[in-house]
């Protein structure tokens, strides 16, 4: 029973703005074709331009705070600083095991978080999702399948992985996402035009701390509050946990000394939704 009456609007198709290198390939494309029409002789000019456009394109996708494919919100804008707060994000749930515990964590601090789902592991945990939902945290889309091949798939493709995710967080919450994450935060070009048509922001983040592949707590710690300032977006993951040497999930040792030294900086976590009102 998903809906319920004080649930946000389902987000609104916004206007989809090609970025400049976007405009700049798709004109160099033209171009490319022109000159070979009418100066054949120059076609390995004109392959090697579209060649290095396209190293580009690529490049630029594979740097997940980049915005030369479109907007990406790498920090909360200026407003959720000047009021010192702070976004912890955590991604790849929910999981049975470790999601609870995060829950139960963040209660204990009374600090809000938002939690980047797959849309499949909410059809199958949508009682998971719920709760977090029903604590104060927000869901947000981190697509339907996380496919490590997410950033090589075409329009129709990364329409489904982004309309699934959002149907799949809609029907089990009641609310659909705002925010966009893409796996392990590799783009392509064509993926602002979708998050744009599903009225979704892409996020990615001011600093990580890698906890899905580090055993150590404190490196972890280290990475996500060397610096830590007002305005930061924080990642760290339930789902996909890495594990301490003593089995625990890295994330349960790392939240309380994480929320201590948010506490000490004088600063206050809040959602994205919350920081980008
Ligand atoms: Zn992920």
């Amino acid at each position: 029973m998903p809906a319920s009456s004080d649930s946000p609007p389902e987000p609104l198709q916004r206007p989809y703005h090609p970025s400049a290198l976007i405009l700049g390939s798709v004109a160099l494309h033209i171009a490319a074709v022109g000159v070979v029409l009418m100066r054949p002789h120059l076609w390995p000019w004109a392959l090697a331009a579209v060649v290095a456009n396209h190293l580009t394109l690529t490049a630029a996708g594979l740097w997940p705070r980049a915005r030369l494919l479109g907007p990406n919100l790498t920090r909360l804008p200026s407003g959720a600083a000047a009021r010192g707060e702070v976004a912890i994000t955590i991604d790849d749930g929910p999981d049975p095991e470790v999601t609870p515990a995060v829950l139960a964590l963040l209660d204990r601090h009374g600090v809000r978080a938002s939690f980047f789902c797959v849309g499949e592991r909410i059809a199958r945990f949508p009682q998971l999702a719920r709760e977090i939902v029903a604590r104060g945290h927000s869901v947000e889309n981190h697509s339907q399948h996380h496919l490590h091949r997410f950033s090589l798939l075409g329009p129709r493709r990364l329409r489904a992985e982004i309309g699934g995710a959002q149907e799949s967080i809609a029907f089990a919450t009641g609310a659909a996402p705002r925010f966009f994450r893409a796996p392990a935060g590799l783009r392509n070009p064509f993926l602002e035009r979708e998050l744009a048509r599903a009225g979704l922001t892409l996020v990615s983040w001011t600093r990580r701390g890698f906890d899905t592949v580090s055993t150590s707590p404190d490196q972890v710690l280290e990475r996500l509050t060397r610096g830590l300032r007002a305005g930061d977006i924080l990642l760290l993951h339930d789902g996909h946990a890495g594990r301490t040497a003593g089995g625990s999930p890295v994330i349960l040792e790392v939240l309380p000394p994480l929320l201590a030294a948010v506490g000490t900086a004088g600063l206050k976590p809040v959602t994205l939704r919350a920081g980008c009102a």
